[in-house]
């Protein structure tokens, strides 16, 4: 874990972007960033950007995974499944805030490489799976809550059929060149609701597995 200081100003910084919902503070305060990046760019963990993962991902910027998984509105009761496992590290914000996470990433050595994070942090309600998470989680459907941390054109259909009635999917929208709208929706008795949250920049939702999974 980091020193107090560098702790209190990554806290401070998420709360002057706009994290302010305690559970979500009191979860990031939880996890150690830096337990998440090899190497070099560990260093940084505690700096609000993104950094470079293998598989040429990127682990996002920690304002952006407090204001997402606020945005989720996730409960002590919920299961949630993300989509886009990456470094593991919003799926651990996650395990704080929800009873069960599901995570899936179509690179296999991002999986691998999560799991011995999640089990060395002793996070046991995480299962993470290699897969293509644009046709979600079939067995392990329906979800309380979808967080999808890969930009796609649409919602996938086969993540709004999965979400539950009374679901909230969080996700972002638009062509991976250009920025992309966060946004959330909601699935009542009627239909689905969406609401535009802010602009944000991921890498593309790319269907089929990576090529080393
Ligand atoms: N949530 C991650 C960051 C995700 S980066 C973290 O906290 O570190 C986006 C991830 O989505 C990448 O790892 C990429 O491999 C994955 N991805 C892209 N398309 C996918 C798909 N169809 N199914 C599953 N994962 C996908």
């Amino acid at each position: 874990m980091t020193d107090a200081s560098t702790l209190m100003q990554f806290l401070f910084a998420l709360r002057s972007k706009g994290v302010t919902d305690a559970r979500v503070l009191t979860a990031m305060e939880k996890v150690d960033r830096a337990a998440f990046i090899r190497g070099l760019f560990a260093e940084r963990a505690y700096e609000d950007m993104p950094l470079p993962i293998p598989c040429g991902q990127t682990i996002s910027q920690p304002s952006v995974v407090g204001l997402m998984t606020q945005a989720l509105r996730a409960g002590p009761r919920d299961t949630v499944l993300e989509i886009g496992t990456g470094s593991g590290y919003q799926a651990a914000v996650l395990s704080h805030v929800a009873r069960r996470v599901y995570t899936v990433d179509r690179h296999k050595r991002l999986v691998t490489e999560a799991r011995e994070v999640f089990d060395q942090l002793g996070l046991t309600n995480i299962t993470a799976f290699t897969a293509d998470g644009s046709h979600g989680l079939p067995d392990q459907a329906p979800f309380d809550r979808i967080l999808v941390t890969a930009a796609a054109e649409d919602p996938p259909g086969p993540l709004l059929a999965q979400l539950k009635v009374g679901g909230v999917m969080v996700l972002p929208v638009g062509q991976s060149d250009a920025v992309q709208s966060l946004i959330r929706v909601t699935r009542d008795e009627r239909g689905f609701e969406y609401d535009e949250l802010r602009p944000v920049r991921f890498v593309p939702l790319i269907e089929g597995l990576g090529r080393d999974g």
